[in-house]
Parts: C-alpha cells; structure tokens; sequence
C-alpha cells in the first residue's frame, strides 16, 4: 500500500472508531421502570428500577410473593405458618421460614419481649386477626399468659411451639418479602431500585436523575382515605418501614383498641405515640422494630436506636394536643420536614 492509501485507511479507522463513539447506542440507565401488582390480599406493591426493561421480571416477583404466602401468610389455610398453628410443629420446606425466625428472636431480645410473633392468639382475642371478633374482656387475664417467644424452639430444619400457641408475623413479613424482592432484583443485575410493599420500602442506588431515591413520610393523624406528607426522606442503600396506630383501630364504649399490642401486659398499646418509622439496612429489621418502638414508647425506644444503631422517626401527641417528631441525629441532614412541622 502506497503512503497515500495508508493514510486514506488511517483516516477511514479513526473516523469510524468517532463515528461509533458517538453514535453507538448508549446503555441508558436513566430510563425509570415501572412494575406494580397486589400481593398478601389487597396489599399492593411497586417496584422502580433503572434500566432496560427485564420482561419476564414481572412474573419472577408475583411468583416469589406467592411461594412467601404460602409459606408464612396466616390467610392462606395450608401456609406453612397455618400448618404450624394447628400441629405445633413444622420441618421447614421453604426457604422462607427459617431467617424470620431468626430476625424476630433478635429483636424480641433485644427488645425485652415488646416484638414478639407468638402474639396471634391475642391478636384475634382483640378482633384483628383473619377472623374479626371483638373479644370477651374475661378472656384476656388468661390469654395473656400464653404468649413468650422464648418458648419458640427451632433447629436449622424444624420449628416446635408449645399447644395452642398462635404464631402471626404480620410485625415482620411484609418487610422481609420486600428484601426479597430486592435480592431477587439484583441477582437479575439491577443496581439502581425502589421496593415498596403497603409502606414498608427498600432502595439500592440512585435514581433515573441520578440521586438518592426520594419518598414521603406520611401524616399519621390524616383521615383514613387522605394521604397526606409529614415529610420527605432521601435514602440512599436504605430500607425503610413505618408502623403506627392511625389506621388499624376501633372504638368501643368510648375506648379506642389499637392493632398493637403490647406482648407484656396483654393490652393494646395506649401511648401517645402516633408513628414510628424505622430506617435500617434491611426491610425486615426496619418493620420489626417499628412496631417494637409502637409498644416500647418513645423514651425506650430511643435507648433501642442508640443500642443498634438504627434510626428513626417518631410522631406523637403532645400534652397540648399539638403533634411533635422526634427525629433520630442519623437521618436529619436526608430529611425535609412538611413546613407546619419543622424539625426540632
Ligand atoms: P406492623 O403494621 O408491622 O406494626 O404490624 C402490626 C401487626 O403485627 C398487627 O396487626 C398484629 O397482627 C401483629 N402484632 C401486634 N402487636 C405485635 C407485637 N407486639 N409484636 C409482634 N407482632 C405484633
Ligand atoms: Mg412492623
């Protein structure tokens, strides 16, 4: 090839190697997907990712949420967890069972029995379980009595609770099917999403702007079919869940009874607090704390966080009937109070 050639192919290359540069079809990570369905009844969920679209993810999630209710939703009449409840025994046979297990002894210890599952008998004898009754006050002294996770023994393959033990991870599950989503979407490589089931979140990486994933905390006093902000909350490698009294409740004889409970006594939670809404590594961990601080009020609550390092926010009554927020020192640079609330 004579020089003048040489520089012709010369010029070919580099101009196709400029032309691919620019022109080649860039990965776009900015693009936001969106999938949402109903799970646990009428619960629904939404799931954000960065990214190209993965088809078949769909079905992957609703396929998982599905073997996670048959394995610990107390509705579903063979679920494992009902199987337990009847027999007092069980050999695992999802892999579910086993690490909620797990996570809710954790926190029952280290809660002092304020979080604690075998909770189920108690929570139907108040009307909130499957079967909504108001329960007969002269059952609760003895009911009471038969609740203690410490009587909860399990190996790595089985599970055994005393007779009449009604085991109920309601405090627990819907964080945990939320870090199951999570996992299962990074084992399908995504890096950048939002997972949130009825409230209870978990975010990894950014968002399609390229920033933290931004979402609202809500205002525990709002009517029951208003959504109302309390405040915004970026997380960033984050989970988040938020348990409180506002919605789940009845009155009767001019008293209010709460769906929590406090595992100690055998009441329903009477305090002033409102929300709690618990920022942690994991979803799981986050949902089973929020509804410990529920029955632990704030004051306890705050010795907890500092224990484990977790954060958090409260909402609660005020004597003067005002609403105030406690905010954890960990998440108040990440957090922007709704005007009439500012942080304090
Ligand atoms: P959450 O919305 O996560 O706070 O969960 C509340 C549900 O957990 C209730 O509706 C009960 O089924 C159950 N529950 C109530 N009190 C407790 C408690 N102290 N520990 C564990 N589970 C509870
Ligand atoms: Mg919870």
């Amino acid at each position: 090839m004579n020089r003048r050639n040489r520089a012709w192919v010369a010029f070919g290359v580099s101009f196709s190697v400029i032309f691919m540069v620019i022109f080649y079809p860039r990965k776009d990570f900015s693009v936001l997907q969106q999938v949402s369905g109903q799970t646990m009844g009428t619960i629904v969920y939404n799931v954000k990712f960065t990214g190209p679209l993965l088809k078949a993810i769909k079905s992957q999630i609703d396929r998982e949420l599905k073997s996670f209710n048959q394995s610990l939703s107390t509705y579903v009449p063979d679920s494992e967890i009902s199987r337990l409840n009847q027999q007092g025994f069980l050999t695992f046979e999802s892999k579910y069972f086993l690490p909620v297990l797990k996570k809710s002894k954790e926190v029952y210890e280290k809660t002092g029995g304020a979080f604690d599952p075998s909770i189920g008998l108690l929570v139907q004898a108040w009307g909130f379980g499957p079967d909504k009754s108001i329960p007969d006050p002269a059952i609760e002294d003895s009911l009471k009595r038969i609740i203690g996770f410490d009587q909860v023994v399990f190996s790595d393959e089985s599970v055994t609770v005393p007779h009449h033990f009604q085991m109920d991870f309601s405090a627990i599950a819907k964080g945990y099917a939320v870090d199951l989503i999570g996992e299962l979407l990074e084992e399908a490589g995504i890096e950048n999403y939002l997972v949130e089931i009825g409230g209870e979140v978990r975010c990894r990486g950014v968002n399609e702007e390229n920033k933290s994933w931004s979402l609202g905390i809500e205002d525990p006093v709002a009517g029951l079919n208003e959504r109302r902000l309390m405040a915004i909350v970026r997380l960033k490698d984050r989970a988040l869940a938020t348990s409180g009294n506002y919605r789940n409740y009845y009155e009767k004889d001019g008293k209010t009874y709460t769906h929590i409970i406090d595992p100690r006594t055998g009441y329903t939670t009477r305090h002033h607090l409102l929300s709690v809404s618990v920022f942690a590594s994991d979803c799981m961990t986050a949902d089973a704390y929020a509804t410990a601080f529920m029955v632990l009020g704030l004051e306890s609550s705050k010795q907890v966080l500092s224990q484990e390092g977790l954060d958090a926010i409260f909402f609660y009554k005020s004597r003067d009937g005002t609403i105030k927020s406690f905010v954890s020192e960990g998440i108040k640079p990440f957090l922007k109070m709704n005007k009439a609330n500012e942080l304090f």
